[in-house]
């Protein structure tokens, strides 16, 4: 460290008057950490490597003005940036991945694909086209089936709020910069929310609960609001309204267990199902500022502890780093390019229950205060679709893309054909169109490729004359000739959630389960 003095007399010397001017808004610094490189001295926290020797293997990556504070009145600075790495190999492998990341940028192929826009008039927030909003569709519909085959209700509660609710959460207190507020001409505060947690409580304490109404597990795709700075804004990835598939469930202590089990039970089944198949869980547990006894703290712990333990699941222990409120669990997906992604977490949570006064009554008519589990499970449905696209290269599998399959005519002789093949397709429950356009038939295949449409048709006199089709995959697999018939069967097959089969069998058990119980009470 070179103390104050010795450190502005260097800088003074070399006439650096922008890092004079750091030095003197840090009136309380003794001592600054200096590095030198020939005739360059900067400043900087360090130390990262002990000498310069070490950053052999380097590149300068980017170059761009900035403003000195960021402000436009003054002048304009070189912002350079770089990478340096300690051997040759993990630099090319650096390169590699942001070249493949930026390959992959959510916001370029979002454009591409016609998903999604964003502008200056709503910053933060999405403009979804038809075929982005069919995606958002997509994943509320199956997220909507595993509830519904969970045991879950859904509900919706209100956008906007009375202060006197967000006093109540704490979030008036706590969290009022990331909130927007609104005033009414009659006096009254609101503010749009910025959690769906204070609304579903309420839902909960509308008319007094019992045992036997829990567990309730109650989930909302509820849109919520948070201010966040404009340089933080990225894309889906970082936005200001997002929907969230939240859920929570009000049980007793009792029920915990298995309830956090079921949580991490559908986690798991849901990214599989997405096809992210490297899943990582963080326990963050007991921080030193908290709530509740020890005692209480320990059997919080120890419920997500034994669902874990219980499925044979390793995670990563984050000792302290929980919330004031309860332990936390968070579910990392690492992607195709080996990205993490924080997505789901599943909360326990004493205070929200505490600060309401959430009862139920219990089997001796006793009044007790259930346990409150926040879970979601994609997180943000916006941020979600932004990682699916990045993941995928844009090249959604079938049952998620927002057109299943393309119907190309080969000349005008087959344009009717097309049209009503796809019409065709549509009433069947496969998402197709027709292109008829007066095109060459290989220009209409690639540009359609690089629309990532699954499946491509092609129909030329011949197919018309026969009632056929003859398909490809994206990947360019020539898949063959169908006759319409079969080709149903196959795309329905090829593009349906990877849960409806599961749907199918659940059925059919139910069915033999009626028919079991039909035979068994028939009249003797
Ligand atoms: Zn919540």
């Amino acid at each position: 460290m070179t103390p104050r003095s010795e450190a502005i007399n260097i800088f003074r010397e070399r006439n650096e008057t922008y890092k004079l001017k750091l030095i003197e808004d840090m009136p309380n610094e003794n001592a600054f950490g200096l590095y030198f490189h020939q005739e360059y001295v900067d400043m900087c926290r360090g130390p990262h490597v002990p000498n310069t020797r070490f950053l052999k293997h380097f590149k300068l990556t980017k170059l761009s003005g900035a403003y000195w504070r960021g402000d436009a009145n003054n002048q304009q600075l070189q912002r350079i940036y770089g990478t340096a790495w300690a051997d040759k190999d993990a630099l090319n492998a650096y390169i590699k991945r942001i070249e493949e990341a930026e390959k992959r940028d959510h916001r370029r192929l979002g454009r591409q694909l016609g998903l999604f826009h964003f502008q200056e008039e709503a910053p933060g927030s999405v403009f979804w086209h038809p075929k982005g909003w069919t995606l958002l569709q997509i994943l509320i519909e199956y997220m909507r089936r595993k509830q519904k085959n969970t045991g879950y209700i859904e509900v919706n509660t209100p956008d906007i709020m009375d202060k006197s609710l967000w006093e109540t959460s704490g979030h008036w207190q706590n969290y009022q910069d990331h909130m927007f507020t609104t005033h009414t001409e009659d006096g009254r505060s609101l503010a749009l929310k910025p959690m769906n947690c204070p609304g579903s409580v309420l839902l909960y304490r509308h008319g007094l609960k019992s045992y036997r109404d829990l567990p309730i597990r109650m989930g909302e795709f509820g849109k919520v609001h948070r201010y966040e700075p404009s340089g933080s804004l990225h894309g889906l990835l970082r936005v200001r309204h997002f929907t969230q598939d939240d859920a929570h469930i009000y049980c007793t202590t009792a029920q915990m267990n298995d309830e956090c089990r079921r949580v991490v039970a559908l986690v798991l089944e849901i990214y599989q199902e997405f096809g992210f198949d490297n899943i990582q869980l963080k326990l963050s547990t007991r921080p030193d500022n908290r709530m509740g006894s020890d005692a209480i703290w320990d059997r919080l712990e120890e419920s997500l502890i034994t669902a874990l333990d219980s499925m044979n699941l390793a995670y990563q222990l984050n000792p302290g780093e929980g919330a004031f409120y309860g332990p936390k669990l968070e579910f990392v997906l690492r992607d195709a390019i080996g990205r993490d992604w924080q997505c789901g977490t599943l909360q326990v949570d004493m205070n929200l229950p505490e600060r309401f006064g959430l009862e139920y009554v219990d089997e001796q008519g006793e009044r007790q205060r259930p346990v409150m589990l926040h879970r979601a499970l994609f997180g943000s449905l916006e941020r979600f679709i932004g990682i699916l696209i990045e993941h995928h290269e844009g090249k959604l599998p079938a049952w998620l893309s927002p057109t299943q399959a393309v119907v190309m005519s080969i000349t005008d002789a087959q344009s009717d054909y097309a049209e009503l093949l796809a019409a065709y397709l549509n009433a069947s429950g496969i998402r197709a169109l027709a292109d008829t356009r007066n095109e060459k038939i290989s220009y209409k295949i690639r540009e359609q490729t690089l629309h990532r449409i699954p499946y491509l048709l092609v129909v030329g006199n011949r197919e018309a004359h026969n009632g056929e089709v003859s398909v490809r995959h994206q990947d360019g697999t020539d898949l063959g000739t169908f006759a319409i018939e079969n080709l149903i069967d196959y795309l329905s097959q090829a593009c349906s959630a990877p849960d409806t089969n599961k749907e199918h069998s659940k059925r059919e058990s139910l069915l033999s389960a009626l028919n079991q119980f039909s035979e068994t009470h028939s009249p003797k």
